[in-house]
């Protein structure tokens, strides 16, 4: 599957496909002639953009109109502005909710659409508003499914642990309080258990100044990447190839090339090293 970032006048001679967002169509008041529900959407974007398309619509006789399970056509509509132009416009606060990031996460895997999928999590990963250890708790408790959203939060949290200690990221005998209530909870075990492999891991071997802050980080590694190919052409936050930003000595640095990435199987990379 080719890798797009929008529409162009090849897609302009493609046949158009209905889809509609549900079984049947919705209108609203103010335009009872469009149905808000139903989009019209050249086929091969649609075969480029998302493997679920590349399937349906690869069928004999061919099919003009596409009915999806999904009703929420904001998720919808969204998606395909994403397609067209690039940008993702959720109107909602961020840093997005858990419950928003699951329906957009769920549609992105029914679509196929890595692309999709990888812009949520940037923007969840830009905003380290109010990422608690009871936002783990509540990741596992309720949405066991985003993995790749527990895992930021969890590194955040380590990376606190292991840059300004224990004392910096308790802030407080408020926090302190906080932490052995929340360490002395049976059903955080298994949270507390991750937070101190993940302090380990992040520990091992590294120098404290040259590890990265989760929400810095400009590279794939919370990514899905279908294969090699769509992570060559993915683009990263900000628009930078793979690059991972190190501060050394308080001078920014962009590593390119990810490949130490690759051999140390983890995150964090030295640039230089000694
Ligand atoms: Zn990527």
């Amino acid at each position: 599957m080719a890798v797009t970032g929008s529409m162009n006048a090849k897609h302009a001679r493609s046949p158009v496909i209905k889809i509609v967002a549900g079984e049947n169509e919705i209108f609203s008041e103010e335009d009872p002639d469009a149905a808000l529900n139903v989009f019209y959407v050249a086929k091969s974007l649609l075969i480029e953009s998302s493997s679920y398309f590349a399937i349906v619509l690869d069928s004999t006789p061919e099919r003009a109109v596409v009915f999806l399970p999904e009703h929420d056509y904001e998720v919808v509509e969204n998606w395909l502005n994403l397609i067209f132009n690039g940008t993702l416009n959720i109107q909602e606060k961020l840093p997005l909710a858990f419950a928003t990031i699951q329906k957009y996460f769920v549609f992105a895997n029914l679509v196929g659409s890595e692309k999709l999928k990888n812009v949520i999590t940037d923007s969840f990963q830009e905003h380290p508003i109010d990422w608690t250890l009871n936002s783990l708790r509540a990741l596992q408790d309720d949405y066991s499914s985003l993995t790749t959203i527990f895992d930021i939060i969890l590194e955040y949290h380590a990376w606190v642990i292991v840059t300004e200690g224990w004392a910096g990221f308790w802030g407080s005998p408020d926090g302190i309080v906080a932490w052995n209530k929340f360490i002395c909870d049976q059903d955080n075990c298994s949270i507390v258990n991750q937070l101190l492999l993940k302090i380990d891991e992040l520990n091992s071997g590294r120098l404290r100044k040259r590890l990265i802050c989760p929400s810095d980080r400009k590279d794939c590694k919370w990514h899905e990447h279908l294969n090699d190919e769509t992570k060559a052409k993915c683009p990263g936050r900000n628009g930078k190839p793979d690059a991972v930003k190190v501060v050394i000595n308080g001078i920014e640095h962009w590593d390119i090339n990810d490949s130490m990435l690759k051999t140390n199987g983890n995150a964090y990379n030295e640039i230089n090293p000694a």
